[in-house]
């Protein structure tokens, strides 16, 4: 098949979440399994064209708005066989961050990703590449599957393809004023609350999920989630109820060419399961890296992520108390709400050695994390899927994690589990759960045997592939 995705960042090219780490790593999976990829992302001002082989096709998209035309320059870079990912760049990408600074997201993102989405298509049809099926990825990419049914700007669509739609993250998606939709000279009988109207304001994300012919979520305990309240679908859950039929959950995976100990170029020392010596000097050097105490017998806690209302880091902030009258050290990495950075950076003043908090964004850190810490602790108030707990899952480091959407999906614990699951989402809930650990922790035995079960937990990517292949193919998802 030919599958063309559509994407607003991609590893390595340019990442800030999960989403980047996805559509790095499923379109490599699918071209394994012999599909030819296209994949579009714009080329923003981070995307280093050097650094990454990136080459100037010489060739421009123009995408049609009601006052001017927007042109967009395309690079392209082949990582592998059949494989080819697309930039579109245009000054609207040159910015200081992906979507928003300073907590404000760009006022005319609606324009900068209408040109990605509407550029995408017409890039493939240039490149002559006519899909069988586009995936289109968050509110973002949200205008492809409406393009595909509905055509841009008074003209019939580019190319044509069954789409399939993936949220994943439903609290971000894409709602702007009612302006919006006339500068995106998008037809006027769409704005109704069946379409693209929320709220008396347009919503991106809602034209993916009317127009998709396929939508997928990334785990099924999300996918279940989503449906079920105001709360857990950010009020789109009457429209994915509607549209359950269609709507399917499946796991990301995880890109085991970059996160494994075994070859994992950013780590002090690198080991297996079935040689563990390497993981305490990898504990040895985080601890002086990042200024912890040097002690083998402290339990050491790892957190990484974006310091959001989401993940819960003020309920671990209200739980370190607690949790540091044990013998445990935090290293967190994150950058956020203003609030949280200025609380976590009081609480590594307050407790020097034992509480480290590194405000960055820092992705060889991630990973001398993932292989230094003990345990990694994700309290995230709802999780689509997460990407630590199963990066976590194959460096030894047992996850200790609120029983939510992916995580559910992907770790266990008890005689047989590999990691830690609490229910009450409170600093209380999470600190006996810590506490659970660390009984476990001091019995080096059964930890070490927790950690090799960790280990052999298989999340690669190909499982996933052949579920979206059955999408693709538009037929039922294979659960
Ligand atoms: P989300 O997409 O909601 O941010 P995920 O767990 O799905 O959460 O993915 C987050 C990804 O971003 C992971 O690969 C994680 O390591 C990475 N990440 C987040 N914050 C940072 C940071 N400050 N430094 C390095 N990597 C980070």
């Amino acid at each position: 098949m030919k599958i063309l995705f559509v994407a607003s960042e991609a590893a390595p090219y340019v990442k800030t979440g999960g989403l980047g780490d996805v559509i790095g790593a499923l379109p490599r999976a699918l071209a394994k399994r012999g599909h030819e990829l296209l994949c579009v992302i714009p080329k923003y001002n981070v995307v280093d064209a050097q650094k990454h082989g990136l080459r100037d096709t010489g060739r421009r998209v123009e995408v049609q708005f009601p006052t001017m035309t927007a042109g967009a320059h395309v690079f392209v870079h082949t990582p592998a066989e059949r494989l080819r990912y697309l930039f579109l760049q245009n000054p609207w990408y040159d910015r200081r961050e992906l979507y928003g600074e300073g907590g404000r997201d760009y006022r005319d993102n609606h324009k900068r990703f209408a040109l990605l989405c509407a550029g995408s298509l017409e890039a493939a049809r240039q490149q002559n590449f006519l899909p069988d099926a586009v995936h289109a990825h968050d509110w973002q990419g949200a205008l492809v599957p409406l393009i595909l049914k509905r055509g841009w700007a008074g003209r019939p669509p580019p190319v044509r393809a069954r789409s399939v739609f993936t949220i994943h993250n439903v609290a971000y998606q894409g709602v702007f004023p009612r302006e919006a939709m006339s500068e995106l000279s998008l037809p006027g009988d769409l704005f109704h609350p069946d379409a693209l109207e929320f709220y008396g304001s347009l919503n991106l994300m809602k034209s993916g999920l009317v127009f998709g012919d396929k939508l997928s979520t990334v785990s099924p305990t999300y996918a279940k989630e989503i449906v079920e309240s105001p709360e857990t679908g950010a009020g789109l859950e009457g429209l994915l109820r509607h549209r359950r039929n269609d709507l399917v959950g499946i796991m990301n995976g995880v890109d085991y060419e970059r996160w494994s100990p075994e070859s994992d170029p950013d780590i002090e020392q690198r080991y297996s399961a079935q040689d563990l010596s390497g993981k305490a000097v990898c504990k040895a050097a985080l601890q002086r890296e990042v200024g912890l105490t040097a002690d083998a017998s402290a339990m050491l806690c790892a957190a990484i992520g974006r310091l959001v209302h989401q993940k819960g880091y003020d309920i671990l902030a209200q739980a370190l108390p607690a949790i540091l009258s044990r013998n445990v050290q935090i290293a967190l990495l994150g950058t956020g709400d203003a609030a949280l950075e200025e609380e976590f950076t009081n609480l590594a003043q307050k407790y020097p050695g034992r509480v480290s908090v590194q405000l960055r964004f820092d992705d060889r850190l991630a990973h001398r994390m993932e292989a230094g810490a003990d345990a990694f602790l994700m309290p995230s108030r709802f999780e689509p899927c997460g990407l630590n707990q199963l990066y976590s899952l194959r460096y030894g480091t047992l996850p200790i994690v609120h029983a939510v959407g992916g995580l559910v999906d992907s770790i266990k614990e008890g005689p047989d589990g590999w990691g830690f699951v609490f229910t009450e989402e409170s600093p209380k809930g999470l600190a006996a759960a810590v506490d659970r650990a660390l009984a476990l922790f001091k019995n080096g035995v059964a930890w070490q045997a927790a950690m090799r079960r960790a280990m052999g937990r298989d999340h690669s990517w190909d499982r996933a592939a052949e579920q979206y292949e059955a999408l693709y193919k538009g037929q039922p998802a294979i659960a």
